[in-house]
């Protein structure tokens, strides 16, 4: 396969064996569970899960790779598919085990299908991936930092998230140009905190975020098209301070402020 294709489809194959255990021992499957894995690309994690979960389903988007796969393990299922409109709700969840998923997720598709998988998250239990390190921080982040924003709140909405491993790039072949680290998460059985519009409070968040710079009432009036005066009496009746810039926010104060709004 040409360079500039592997680039974009993100192939940086893992070759650490201890690595690839490690990941796999965060959520250690077992013969009652079901795993989908993301971009099993040569097999590093499949070998892994192939020994110890009871069915698995591979998603490759490389047709090449994906042939090569099924001919080395005949027991799991090799699904030539984009993991990011992948219909993850549509798999049998097993009766009695954890549908779990893992992947070493492509690095310039990670937030779309992070974003498809927490959109599916009632179809799953727990997740293992691999992504590029700011992004996995920025997942995990809590509030206060630069780091904190709209992913790191509307993900841990829905889900327990840390950052389990770091990996540096030597792990991998070829070696990617940015470091890796491993997200486990953990999907709530419903929303972190009671929202009574969850459409809304997607977009309080989104506009808070978009200009993070600016006092929580100016970003939230200019990307909310709300006139300022409305804005600063909700944030007050919410109790929190309009002056306020919106990495300082918890997920509850942002569930009270878009059921003031
Ligand atoms: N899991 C393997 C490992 O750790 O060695 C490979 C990881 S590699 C970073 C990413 C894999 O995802 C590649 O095999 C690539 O072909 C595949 N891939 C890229 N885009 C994809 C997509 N949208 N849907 C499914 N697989 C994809």
């Amino acid at each position: 396969m040409r360079a500039t294709k592997r680039r974009a489809l993100g192939q940086h194959f893992l070759r650490d064996a201890g690595v690839a255990r490690a990941i796999v021992d965060l959520v250690a499957p077992t013969a009652a569970d079901l795993v989908v894995e993301i971009g099993p690309g040569e097999g590093a994690l499949t070998g892994e899960l192939v020994r110890r979960a009871g069915r698995v389903v591979a998603l490759e988007i490389d047709r090449g790779l994906a042939g090569r796969l099924s001919a080395r393990f005949p027991s799991i299922e090799v699904v030539e598919a984009d993991a990011r409109v992948w219909e993850y709700g549509a798999i049998a969840r097993p009766r009695d085990g954890r549908a779990l998923v893992v992947g070493n997720l492509p690095y310039s598709v990670g937030k779309p299908i992070l974003a498809a998988l927490i959109a599916a998250r009632t179809a799953i239990d727990e997740m293992v991936l691999m992504l590029q390190r700011e992004v996995a921080e920025r997942v995990a982040a809590p509030p206060g930092g630069k780091t904190y924003g709209s992913l790191s709140v509307l993900s841990q909405l829905y889900c327990d998230a840390r950052i389990a491993l770091r990996v540096p790039p030597g792990a991998f072949r070829p070696p990617p140009a940015v470091e890796s680290a491993v997200l486990h998460l953990r999907v709530l059985r419903g929303p972190r905190v009671a929202l009574s519009d969850e459409r809304r409070f997607h977009a309080v968040v989104r506009a808070a975020f978009a200009q993070r710079r600016k006092t929580l009432a100016n970003a939230l009036a200019a990307g909310l098209g709300v006139s300022l005066a409305v804005v600063r009496a909700s944030a007050t009746t919410a109790g929190v301070d309009p002056g306020r810039r919106a990495e300082t926010l918890s997920i509850l104060e942002f569930a009270e402020l878009a059921r003031r709004l």
